[in-house]
């Protein structure tokens, strides 16, 4: 399930344009999602926000009960970034330039 911490909205709608589900909208400058349940977790708007308003919030056998996955998406690589409860932080870095290797 995605989590979205409204008050880091800039608004850019990137998030919106990119949800394949048509899920997402601006409501006074400020991203919302319609109804989280339709959400198939994708990622694609963790992937694009600049921000990192949107977050997905992994379940207890993908990363530990309340760890969230952010993303970086830079100009060669990929980061993903798991926030652990207890505060420690893990990145996993793909090069995008060997995607198709993994
Ligand atoms: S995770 Fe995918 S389906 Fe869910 S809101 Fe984001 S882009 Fe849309
Ligand atoms: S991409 Fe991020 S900053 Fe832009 S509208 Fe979506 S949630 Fe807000």
């Amino acid at each position: 399930m995605i989590k979205i911490d409204k008050n880091k909205c800039v608004g850019c709608g990137k998030c919106v344009e990119i949800c394949p589900g048509n899920l997402l909208q601006i409501k006074n400058r400020r991203v919302e999602i319609r109804d989280v349940r339709d959400c198939w977790g994708c990622t694609a708007c963790v992937k694009i926000c600049p921000k990192n308003v949107i977050c997905y919030q992994l379940s207890a056998d993908l990363g530990g009960a309340g760890a969230k996955l952010f993303a970086n998406d830079e100009k060669n690589a990929l980061k993903w970034i798991v926030k652990f409860p207890n505060g420690a932080e893990k990145i996993i870095e793909i090069d995008k330039n060997q995607s198709n290797k993994y």
